[in-house]
This record gives structure tokens, sequence and C-alpha cells, in this order.
């Protein structure tokens, strides 16, 4: 095993009783060496820097720790508390390791399983969450507010006629802001808006028209009376970016008085005129007796508390799961289940049915999700997987296109040869045939060797990719630890981010992908499996 080493002394106090740095390398070389150990790395905190809390080695031993390159595959200290003056820290970094695949190794003191503190380890990546997402939870709320105060955009889909852009702020910073889509999509938001306000139309009328015109509505499918009224209604249209209308608190149910709503005047630009609005806005009122105020919420359908809907699939037909109740007669009155979607729609004929228990499927993403995210949160490691994921990919891309080029220059030399015999007048008369059919080998190779070569995808990931790609991570952390479940954005963010969920009947086990992409292209991927 190739092992790291870490020394320190931890306060002047301790020096006297404690032992020196060189008696502690020397501790640990001679335990190394007991075992076979290869001592790669040596982390010794000297001088001033030993007495300090700064801990230059320290930073140093954990950034190498974490590069999927590292050197080493554990780190020996002559005792724990070496790690850190306060206990709880060092379980924490221990776990931190522990979690990058790196073990810790007193010299001084039990390493096994049973030692309590390790037992305590167990749990510790749970504890290390919500620690770190106390915090994050009201940081990014914080970030938030701000940011739609400054007429920012927090994430979410666009509304039609939109689309997303990332700004650079300098800093390593970027914003998103709302810019107008393609030029069709903006005349069609102009046309609806004229079509209600100058010829008498109503919701249903101008849906139908769109949807005869073959006109794709923003998720590709028809359009409906529902979607025309959220247009109408929508501020957006006027370059108004309206947040924080509602309660987080009360999952989202209740909205917030419209005082304390957070309006961004020319937030980004404007896709129709103000007098039109205000124009649809009366004859809305006429037309709805007053009702239908704007940015209330029409529909008022209660939220699902299901955020996992349609996100889970089934594990035998591959239908999206659906949430489901049990009825409150039977014995599990009340239980909430995820269910197959194709067994209750069509039967038992279809799929034989098979429910998960809705809190127990949640508390077990939850926790997978969270570790697995918190991870990819820390420092460059977001940065890091996706390159390593790129690495795995190109990697038997890169073994086939060597084989082909070792093919190509064989092919290339016996063509050569053979046309400087056809040439010189030695050739056989089969010669010529044979070079036919050489050369025609030859193109298909190279064409082949071409189309792998543009199968290797070279991570090319803009900064502020990432920056936006980062903060969702935060705020899928945040929401997975707020206390106050918000199914909505749950249920958002597990669309974006979790291409499969399953949870296999034979084997009882878990399988969550994790999966983010710009447009077409894969930028990492990942598995989880977990016991069920
Ligand atoms: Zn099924």
């Amino acid at each position: 095993m190739k092992v790291a080493i870490y020394a320190r002394v931890s306060s002047e106090r301790q020096a006297e009783k404690e032992l020196s740095i060189p008696a502690q390398i020397k501790a640990i070389q001679q335990y190394c060496q007991n075992k076979g150990w290869v001592i790669v790395n040596e982390f010794i905190e000297k001088g001033k820097s030993a007495k300090t809390d700064d801990r230059p080695e320290f930073q140093k031993m954990i950034a190498l720790a974490k590069r999927p390159n590292r050197p080493f595959d554990a780190v020996v200290v002559h005792k724990f508390d070496r790690f850190s003056r306060k206990r709880d820290d060092h379980v924490i970094y221990k776990a931190l390791l522990n979690q990058f695949g790196v073990k810790v190794i007193s010299v001084t003191e039990q390493t096994e399983a049973e030692t309590p503190q390790d037992l305590l380890l167990e749990g510790m990546l749970e504890v290390i969450s919500e620690f770190f997402n106390a915090n994050l939870a009201t940081e990014v709320r914080k970030g938030m507010t701000q940011n739609a105060k400054q007429g920012y955009s927090n994430g979410g889909t666009p509304p039609y006629g939109y689309r997303t852009e990332h700004i650079a702020l300098g800093n390593q910073k970027t914003k998103a802001v709302w810019v107008p889509g393609p030029r069709e999509e903006v005349d069609i938001v102009r046309w609806i808006f004229n079509q209600y306000a100058y010829e008498n139309k109503g919701y249903h009328k101008i849906a139908s028209e769109l949807n005869e015109r073959k006109i794709p509505s923003q998720k590709g499918g028809t359009w409906s009376a529902s979607t025309i009224r959220a247009i109408i209604y929508n501020e957006s249209y006027i370059g108004r970016k309206v947040w924080n209308k509602q309660d987080y608190q009360t999952k989202g149910k209740k909205w917030r008085d419209r005082s304390e709503w957070i309006i961004t005047e020319n937030a980004h630009p404007a896709l129709i005129s103000k007098e039109l609005f205000d124009l649809c806005q009366e004859i809305a009122k006429k037309r709805h007796n007053g009702g239908g105020e704007t940015h209330k919420p029409f529909d008022a359908k209660p939220v699902s508390p299901f955020w996992l809907r349609g996100v889970m699939v089934c594990d035998k037909c591959g239908t999206r799961m659906v949430g489901n109740s049990a009825s409150t007669r039977t014995k599990s009155g009340g239980q909430k289940y995820y269910t197959c979607g194709g067994y209750l729609r069509k039967g038992k004929e279809y799929c034989s049915y098979v429910g998960w228990r809705k809190e127990r499927v949640e508390e077990l993403v939850t926790n997978k999700l969270r570790t697995a995210l918190l991870r990819l949160s820390m420092d460059n490691n977001l940065l890091e997987e996706i390159r390593l994921y790129h690495n795995d990919k190109n990697k038997h891309f890169i073994a086939q296109q060597s084989n082909l080029e070792a093919e190509i220059s064989f092919l290339k030399k016996k063509v050569q040869a053979i046309e400087a015999d056809i040439q010189s007048g030695r050739g056989k008369p089969y010669h010529q045939e044979m070079l036919d059919e050489m050369n025609q080998e030859l193109q298909m190779k190279i064409a082949e060797y071409e189309a792998l070569a543009q199968g290797i995808t070279a991570v090319n990931v803009p900064e502020e990719y990432i920056v936006s790609l980062k903060y969702d991570i935060q705020t899928f952390i945040s929401l997975l630890d707020d206390e106050v479940v918000n199914p909505q954005m749950l249920h958002q963010l597990a669309g974006k981010f979790i291409s499969k969920l399953f949870i296999q009947r034979e084997t009882k086990k878990m399988y969550l992908t994790l999966l983010f992409k710009i447009d077409d292209t894969i930028l990492y991927e990942k598995t989880i499996v977990a016991d069920w």
C-alpha cells in the first residue's frame, strides 16, 4: 500500500508532553516499514505552521487526496488528534477522506471498526451534510433574493419565448438572465396577446388555432387553454421579474401578499408593450367577472407531495411510477406509495403491481443523493468528476483508435510495396485486384478512425455552466435538507438531474442515476446502488 504521512505538534503546551515531530515521523516510518507500506508523500507542519490553525500541509494533503489520481491510499498519523485540535473536526476530516477512499491510520490507536469513533463514522456523512446545509439553506435563500432584486433569474425554466443565458460577472461568478428566444417564438407570444386583445378570441380558440398550425408548445406538445391563460397573465412579458410570491414555509401553498413580492422592472427585455399587456388584463377582468387576478394561482391545484413521480420508473415494465395513497378503509389506510403507472391505468395483465412506500423511497433517495451531491459540490470536485467521467468514456475509444492506427499504417505500407512492384514491372497479374481491395479496406479503416475521433469528446465545459450547475446542486442539497419539504421544487430538480431511478424487486436494490448534460452532451453520469 502507498501511504502519505502527516505530522504536526498541535500546540505549544502539548509540545512539551508529546513526541517531537522528528520522533513522530520516526515512529510512523517504523510502523510503515513493519507493515510493508511505501511512504510516497510526507506532509509535515514545520515551525510556525505547526502552531497555527491554518495548517498549509494539511490543506495540501486533503487537496491531493481528493484527486482521482491521488498517489496514496491512506494517511498515517501518529495519533488521530494530530489531524485537528478539535476532536469533532478530526472525525469530519476522517469521514471526508473515507469518502474519497482514503483511510486514516493511527500508529498508536486502534483503527478497527469496533472502536467507538469508527462506529461514529458510520453515520457521520449524514451529519456532515446537515452541518454544511444548515448554513447553505439560508445562504441560498439570501442569494436568491439578492438575485431577484437585481433582475437575475433564480433558475427554473423561463417562460415560452425566452431562453436563459449565463453571463460572466468576473471573479468566477455568473448570473442567469432571460433573453428573447427564437424569432418564431417571440412572434407567437405577440400574436397570442394581439389575438386576445383585438380579435376577441378566448384561450380555447387561440390554443386550437396554434394546434391547427402545428406550432409546438414549450414542452413540444399541444397548446391548451390554461397555457394561453398563463401567458396572458404573465408579467414577465413586459420585462418584469416577480419573485417571492410563494411562501415556502407553507410548502408553497400560501401565496404571499403582493406587497411582499420582489418586483423588478426591466429585469429582461420585454416581448410586448405595457399598453398591450394592460389591455389584456382589462379584458380578462371583464370576461372572467373580475376573477383571475394577475399572478394568483388560478388552478390552485394542490401540489403533489410525490416529488419522485415520473422520475422513478417501474423495474418490470419501465412505466413511470405515480403517487398513490391507500384507501383509508384498508388496514394500511392512508399510507402513500409510488406505484407503477401502467398497473394503475391498464391493470394487472399489463404489469404485476408493486408499490414502494413513499416515505422510505424518498428517505433513501434523499440520503444517497445528498451524499453524492455534497461530494460534487465541494471545491473543484465537480469539474474533476466530469473530467474523470470523460477520461473513462474515452479510454476504450482511444484503445480502438490506436489499434486502427496500427492497421492503417500496415495497410499503407503494403499498398506502397505493391504499387512499387507494379510500377517496376515485377507485379503479378493478380496484384492490381489485390491493390484495389486493399485500397478499399484502407478507406474503410480511415473512415472508421475518423468516426472514432469524433466520438472522443474533449471536455470543454464552460466555466459559467459549472458555476450554475454548482448553484443548482447546492439548491438541491438545501432543499433535500429543508425541514419544510418543498415537493414542487424538489420534483423540478429531481427531473433535471436524475435520469433513472428504480428498485429491483428480486435483489431489493435501488438504482439511482445522476446525469448532468448540456443540451445533448452528457457531461457526467453516475449510478448509485443502494440496498432497499
Ligand atoms: Zn410496471
